[in-house]
Parts: structure tokens; C-alpha cells; sequence
């Protein structure tokens, strides 16, 4: 951190700009609107400049720099386009002990100035320290629009009756607990709304009500696996968290988005070899809900499909405990847009199934006439230890042995593999296979998460992959 951020109380403080052009004129508008006092020393005004100085808006102590000027203030900005009268100023201020800001000259200065998100009284202020102020404010853009304009009366309203909730909740972890409840509500409705007074009313009635908060689940979808593939109420979902029940599949980039402070419990990892059962995961569930936490269920891809995520909802309405869902882009989706595979194609694939790999050893549960039907895309999950088995079936019942095929192996992420070839090869493909690998280029064993994509659109691959993953240089067999 070469930067240390602060946000400085100038309210009523000296700073002393030097300079009178446009860009002081900007500086004294900033200091002015944080409430300090601004003393210039200029030769020559702007006309905006001029009207403070004679309203008494801003005292123009001085018509040249000297370095005595240095003394009577906290924080100095030299805004003028005289490089040399620039580093005098810097140099004065550096040998006053002052921080000093010089415009545009980021090596002569000990403070800089960050890029604003104002929504007062919330600031938010972005920096590239310096590197590139344009890259920041890109970014400030970007968070413009995602940051609610309400927000700064949302916190100007907690402001106000910060010390009323304090005396009603003692503890930290309630205080929490009653305004997120409340920022989730009705009362955020009112202030985007901007109706003061509804927003007031809907404050006092939850205090007056003193409930303490009901447990409440999120079944969230976390996607695939790049991080950027989440959607903005799974974000807010987990950042809001107490805890955080996630499974094996959730990407390393998405559970550093969760809460700092939230638990985060792994449901997925093997603890001592052994996967944590789904009924520990569901009593686990249930014990931080009743204990009136807000639970995020954290899944990979969508919690709905191949998910389980129906089952652990079930035993939450059976307990009465409130939830709701947000879904997640499912593998098949994400994984084939990444390989550059459209799951439909008005030439090769009028309509695509998602189906598991985890069905019976004998087939008898599956329908593999209507799986083996032609002009259609097949989405394989937890396919690969079965490949040999299913390609073996999908033939049998008439789907031609040099059908394309894809595995996908960690799609959408930095070590994304594709891995392309016909039906009758997919248990090479997966490397599962008991056959010994005769195709000279497959050197890698498909990893997990692996998707099998079985169609005519599988070929596309070779004309569409655009997603630079690590491994983009990885041997295509066939
Ligand atoms: N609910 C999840 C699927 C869970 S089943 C979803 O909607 O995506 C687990 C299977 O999903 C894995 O065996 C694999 O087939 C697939 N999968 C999950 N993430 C994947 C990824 N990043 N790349 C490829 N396949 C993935």
C-alpha cells in the first residue's frame, strides 16, 4: 500500500492553494464544498475566482508564493503552470512538514487526490496511486452506477438514530443484525423513493416492534467459477451473510467476495476423507437459520439444476424457516459460452438436454432413445467417470459413433481446458476410459469440474473458442 486513505475534516482548516487558473478554480470548488478555508495566493484570477475572493468566499492572502505562506496552513495544493514556482512550493511545503498536493505532478506531491463517488454524507474515493488517474476513473464510473443514489439518505437517516438503536440493542452483532434488516426492506424502498417521511415512519416502527431477527436462508448460485459471471443480489447476498455454507465447486475468486467477517463453513471439502453428508449439511442449515443468522447456501452453477438445492429448501419450509433464491448460471451455460459452443444452432441443434452422468449402472432409469435422438445437444454433468458408458449407450440407440464432442474441464476459469473429438473417442476424451490412449496429441486428463458437450455444435469449438484461459495452447484430440 504505497498510499494511506483517509478521509480529512477540513471544515473550517486553512489550506493554502497556489495559483488562480482553471484548474486552482476546480481545487478551491472542492475545498470550498468540504467546508475549508481557502487562502490563495495568485497574480491573476480567474472571474470566478475573483467573485469569491471579494464575497469573502475564499481570503486571497498573497498575489506570489513565499514560503513563510506555508506556515498558516494544514494542506497545501500548488495548481499553477509554472513547474519551477510548482517545486518551490513542493519543497517549502516538504521542509514546513505540510502535505502537499501538485497538480498533476504526482512525484512532488505527498498527498493525492482520489477519484469520488459522492453520495453524502457517503463517500466513496477510488485510486490507482497515482498510476493511471484515467483507470480510476473509469472505475469510479463503473461504481457510480451501482451504487444506489439513495444511499446517501439511507445513511444520513442511520446517522440520526444511531444512538436510539444503540440503546435498544446492547449487543454489536443485533445492532447488525436490525439494520441490514432494515437497509433490505421496506425502508430502502422509501428512500429510493426519496420519501423522507414514509422512510422515518418505517425506522421507528421497526425499533418500536424490537423484534429480534428471524434466521433467514439464500440459496445463492455462485456460477461457474469466474467471479465476474455472478449476479449483483448474489453479491449483495453475501455480503450481507452471517454465515456462509459453500460447496467444493464454489471458485476461490467467489469466496473472497464473501463478508470478512462472515463464518465460512465448507460443506464440500472432504474433512478426514469424507465428503460432509447431506444431512449435515441440512442440520447445519437449520441450526444457524434457528439461531436467527442470515445463512447464505452458497452452490456452484445454478442451485436448481443437478444441485440439490429443491431437497435443502424442502426441509427449511417444513421448519418454517423463510428463504429465497437466487440463481446462478449453470455450468452447461456457462461453461459452453466460455468453449465457444452454442448449445443451439438453427443447422446443428434445435433443442439441448441437461443430463447426469450419475445415473444406474445398467441405464434402466434413463431414456437413452430419446438422449440418442439426433439435431440436439446433449449438457453432461458428472459425466466423466461414466464417459465410456454413455458414449457406448448413445451409439447403441442410433447416435453416430463420429457425433462432435466436447469436455470442458474448469470452464469459465483462468485454467479453462477444452478438450474436442468424436462420441466413439469420448472415454479417451475424459481420460477415463479403460482403452489405452492411442491418440498421439491428448496429453491431459480432462480435470474437474468437467462438462461433456455431445452434438454437432461440439465442432464450433475450433471456430469460435475466444476465452484466453491459461491453457488455451492445450492439445485438441481429433
Ligand atoms: N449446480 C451446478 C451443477 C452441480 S453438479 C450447476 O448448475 O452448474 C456438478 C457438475 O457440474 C460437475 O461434475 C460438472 O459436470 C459440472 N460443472 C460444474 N462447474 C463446472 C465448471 N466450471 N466447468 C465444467 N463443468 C462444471
Amino acid at each position: 500500500m504505497n498510499y494511506f486513505p483517509m478521509f480529512a475534516d477540513l471544515r473550517g482548516r486553512p489550506v493554502l492553494v497556489v495559483g488562480g487558473g482553471t484548474v486552482a478554480e476546480r481545487k478551491t470548488q472542492s475545498l470550498l464544498d468540504a467546508g475549508a478555508k481557502v487562502l490563495l495566493a495568485a497574480r491573476e484570477l480567474t472571474e470566478n475566482l475573483q467573485t469569491w475572493a471579494e464575497e469573502g468566499r475564499i481570503c486571497r492572502i498573497a498575489e506570489s508564493f513565499s514560503d513563510g505562506l506555508i506556515r498558516q496552513a494544514v494542506l497545501v495544493i500548488a495548481a499553477t503552470d509554472d513547474e519551477e514556482l510548482n517545486r518551490r512550493v513542493a519543497d517549502a511545503a516538504e521542509r514546513g512538514n505540510k502535505l502537499v498536493n501538485v497538480v498533476d505532478r504526482q512525484e512532488l506531491c505527498s498527498f493525492i487526490v482520489p477519484a469520488v463517488i459522492d453520495r453524502s454524507p457517503v463517500q466513496i474515493a477510488v485510486s490507482s496511486g497515482g498510476t493511471s488517474p484515467v483507470l480510476a476513473r473509469r472505475l469510479r464510473l463503473q461504481i457510480e452506477q451501482l451504487v444506489p443514489q439513495h444511499i446517501g439518505l439511507m445513511a444520513q437517516i442511520a446517522g440520526e438514530n444511531r444512538e436510539s438503536v444503540k440503546r435498544q440493542f446492547g449487543s454489536l452483532p443485533e445492532r447488525r443484525q436490525f439494520w441490514e434488516q432494515l437497509f433490505a426492506g421496506r425502508f430502502q424502498d422509501y428512500c429510493t423513493q426519496n420519501n423522507r417521511p414514509q422512510a422515518d415512519l418505517q425506522l421507528k416502527a421497526e425499533l418500536a416492534a424490537k423484534q429480534t431477527q428471524q434466521g433467514f436462508v439464500t440459496l445463492v448460485g455462485a456460477g461457474p467459477g469466474d467471479a465476474g459471471l455472478l449476479t449483483i443480489h448474489a453479491l449483495q447476498a453475501m455480503q450481507a451473510a452471517d454465515v456462509v455454507l459453500y460447496d467444493a465447486l464454489v471458485s476461490t475468486d467467489i469466496l473472497r467476495l464473501i463478508r470478512k467477517d462472515a463464518e465460512k463453513i465448507n460443506v464440500g471439502k472432504r474433512a478426514g476423507g469424507h465428503k460432509v453428508r447431506q444431512e449435515e449439511t441440512n442440520a447445519l442449515l437449520l441450526e444457524y437459520a434457528q439461531k436467527g443468522c442470515r445463512v447464505v447456501r452458497l452452490k456452484g452453477g445454478d442451485p436448481f439444476v443437478f444441485g440439490r438445492g429443491g431437497e435443502e429448501l424442502q426441509i427449511l419450509a417444513e421448519a418454517g424457516i423463510p428463504f429465497k433464491i437466487i440463481p446462478g448460471i449453470t455450468a452447461a451455460v456457462g461453461a459452453a459460452a466460455y468453449a465457444g459452443i452454442p448449445l443451439t444452432h438453427r443447422d446443428y441443434a434445435q433443442s439441448v438436454q441437461f443430463i447426469t452422468g450419475q445415473c444406474k449402472a445398467d441405464g434402466s432409469d434413463v431414456d437413452w432413445a430419446s438422449f440418442a435422438r439426433s439435431n440436439q445437444t446433449l449438457a453432461v454433468y458428472m459425466g466423466t467417470i461414466k464417459a465410456e458408458n454413455i458414449a457406448a449407450r448413445l451409439i447403441r440407440h442410433g447416435r453416430a459413433a463420429d457425433t462432435p464432442c466436447a469436455v470442458i474441464s474448469n470452464g469459465t476459469r483462468q485454467n479453462q481446458t477444452v478438450v474436442t473429438g468424436v462420441l466413439s473417442d469420448l472415454p479417451y476424451l475424459t481420460a477415463n476410459g479403460r482403452h489405452t490412449c492411442n491418440l498421439q496429441c491428448l496429453t491431459v486428463n480432462a480435470a474437474t469440474p468437467a462438462l461433456i458437450v455431445i452434438g454437432e455444435v461440439a465442432a464450433l469449438h475450433h471456430r469460435l473458442a475466444w476465452f484466453q484461459s491459461e491453457n488455451t495452447a492445450v492439445a485438441k484430440a481429433a
